[in-house]
């Protein structure tokens, strides 16, 4: 299964995609999480990334389109994988298209997680991160049993640079400018299928696999 998760931020894409990615046995690929381990790393990359996750702005496309280039020739991905977060422009959608045809491997279908804009503030201001295994909590709407502390490995969370009301405005205004056109982009390619993200955790989770093992 080769599968892109598109949605503004704050839509679900992480939060679905660990469950996409444990059901289908693919590797789940963010190059959000790509970009803010090189930050913690202090790689070149990350130097480069920072500024612009600072400011709410997409990292420009050459930088992007290499590293998932070289991501996806990996060997877990023969059979599958799972893109969150890329791609956000339609240059970053056209690059896809040549690696993937450069590998003779195609897409199986692009899932537009859909939530409407007033929801997603809330929900990225109060997402909070695991610092051992990267779970995604949020504090009212899907909170961790007890406080700052991670259910799964009892890390501690954290809360994303990026993930506070000014910045996630901006994030949303991009999202809108820049990734939009690829609903477009992928629906004329007879890709695209919409998933109501507004629902429960568990019930948008259940869509997305029906849909997925339904085909349609
Ligand atoms: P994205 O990767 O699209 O930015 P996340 O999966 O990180 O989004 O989710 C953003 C925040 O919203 C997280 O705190 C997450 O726990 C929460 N969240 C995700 N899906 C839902 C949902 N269906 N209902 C309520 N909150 C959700
Ligand atoms: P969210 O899921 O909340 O939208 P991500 O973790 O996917 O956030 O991305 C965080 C930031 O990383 C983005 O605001 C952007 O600066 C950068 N980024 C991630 N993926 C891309 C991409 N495909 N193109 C450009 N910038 C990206
Ligand atoms: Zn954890």
């Amino acid at each position: 299964m080769r599968l892109i998760l598109l949605g503004p931020p704050g839509a679900g894409k992480g939060t679905q995609a660990t469950t996409i990615a444990t059901e289908f046995n693919i590797p789940h690929i963010s190059t959000g999480d790509i970009f803010r381990y090189n930050i913690k790393e202090g790689t070149e990359l990350g130097k480069k990334a920072k500024s612009f996750m600072d400011q709410g702005l997409l990292v420009p496309d050459e930088l992007v389109v290499e590293i998932v280039e070289d991501r996806l020739k990996k060997e877990d991905c023969e059979n599958g994988f799972l893109l969150d977060g890329f791609p956000r422009t339609v240059p970053q959608a056209e690059a896809l298209d040549e690696v993937m045809d450069k590998m003779n491997v195609a897409l199986n279908k692009v899932i537009n997680i859909q939530v409407d804009k007033e929801i997603l503030v809330e929900r990225a201001v109060g997402r909070r991160i695991c610092k051992g295994c990267g779970a995604t909590y949020h504090i009212k709407f899907n909170p961790s049993s007890t406080i700052d502390q991670c259910d799964k490995c009892g890390g501690s969370l954290y809360q994303r640079d990026d993930d506070n009301e000014a910045t996630v405005t901006r994030r949303i205004d991009v999202y809108l400018n820049e990734t939009m056109p690829l609903i477009e982009y992928y629906e004329k390619r007879g890709k695209l299928t919409a998933i109501d993200g507004q629902q429960h955790i568990d019930k948008v989770a259940e869509d997305i696999i029906s849909m997925l093992r339904s085909g349609k």
